[in-house]
């Protein structure tokens, strides 16, 4: 199957930037940057690469379309010269991409960042020690279960998940801690395991994060019907163990954060869907290709690869990145519905989550 083609907005010639504060048409400030640095990934997780689209003639993009490291390196620091300050590499599968610890180097040198990194764990054991000498500060590790059945089920990957509780050991014994885990709650295939996830993680240091189920993409056969309400999950574990809400670290915060009152650690929860918090929603995506999308639901990104391959200075991709921002206005958890949920938009295993 020949993947779906997105268009490509290339803006014409952008007004230069004069400097300071910006903010798009909500007055939100660019302050994250999510790098995807990969369309391929060694899982097919049910909810983001079903097998059935994703199948053995998916045409991945070729390796000469991909942003070089370089390349990046070099993008993100016109985001940081902007004002970015925490960069996330995602993929499909980070660690897929060879040497990935030479590009984490690259991005360790930009000034005052918050370096971190989303993974499936399959790689990581081997991988962790390097990514933290490279200069990789954090890791996040998706876990969907702790049952060896119904993860395997979910990664549809065979991939057993005594490996990926392995891998985070290996990552925090690296320094990458705390660890936090990602579970993807989806009703009627993991969510009676939400307890069994939260008491595992207690006292370890690591923080569970509990994701609503998400449209993302075109492809996942997304319903509301399957969506655990991330009041229900907060709900089912405090009703055993007792928790207390903390304040966000930072305006932007994506997950909302819990503490046991017992002190065996915090719980977080990402509510998308019945939470929305687009309003002060700062980040913006890179896909592996070098487009600019300004939304995880955007159904275009702006290409920034042609100006990068085409002999623009950094002046000209800064003012293109800041026109960019400047003119979103993007809210879709605030707008999305049954109808909406059903539009094309980008897949998470092209631009990540
Ligand atoms: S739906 Fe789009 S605008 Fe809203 S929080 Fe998510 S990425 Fe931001």
């Amino acid at each position: 199957m020949i993947q779906k083609v997105f268009p490509i907005r290339t803006s014409l010639r952008a007004p230069p930037y004069e400097g300071g504060a910006f903010a798009d048409t909500l007055g939100r400030p660019l302050r994250d940057l999510r790098i995807s640095v990969t369309d391929r990934c060694n899982f097919r997780c049910v909810y983001c690469m079903p097998r059935d689209v994703f199948g053995p003639d998916h045409a991945f993009l070729p390796h000469d379309e991909l942003l070089s490291f370089e390349e990046i390196a070099r993008v993100a620091g016109v985001f940081v010269g902007l004002g970015v300050k925490k960069i996330r590499l995602t993929g499909g599968e980070p660690l897929v991409r060879r040497d990935l610890h030479r590009l984490i180097g690259l991005l360790a040198k930009l000034p005052d960042i918050d370096l971190t990194l989303t993974t499936n764990g399959s790689l990581l054991a081997k991988q962790a020690q390097a990514l933290k000498d490279a200069g990789l500060q954090r890791i996040t590790v998706s876990l969907d279960s702790l049952d060896d059945v119904t993860f395997r089920a979910i990664n549809d990957a065979d991939y057993p998940v005594a490996r990926v509780l392995e891998a985070i050991d290996a990552a925090a014994a690296a320094g990458l801690k705390p660890v936090k885990i990602n579970m993807v709650v989806k009703r009627g295939v993991n969510d009676h395991q939400v307890l069994d996830m939260a008491q595992h993680w207690r006292h370890t240091g690591h923080i569970v994060r509990f994701i609503e189920y998400m449209d993302v993409g075109s492809t996942n056969g997304w319903r509301m019907d399957d969506v655990v309400p991330s009041a229900e999950v907060v709900k089912s574990i405090g009703d055993h163990f007792a928790l207390e809400p903390i304040d966000p670290g930072y305006a932007g915060e994506v997950a909302e954060r819990w503490r046991y009152k017992d002190g065996a650690g915090e719980i977080g929860v990402i509510s998308s869907v019945t939470q929305a918090f687009c309003r002060d929603c700062n980040r913006s995506r890179l896909s592996t290709e070098g487009r600019l999308f300004t939304c995880l639901f955007a159904s275009s990104g702006h290409d920034l690869k042609s100006l990068v391959r085409g002999g623009a200075s950094d002046a000209e991709l800064r003012d293109q990145i800041v026109a960019v921002w400047r003119a979103r206005g993007d809210r879709y958890s605030e707008i999305r519905t049954a109808e909406t949920a059903r539009l094309h938009k980008v897949e998470m295993s092209y631009i990540g989550g």
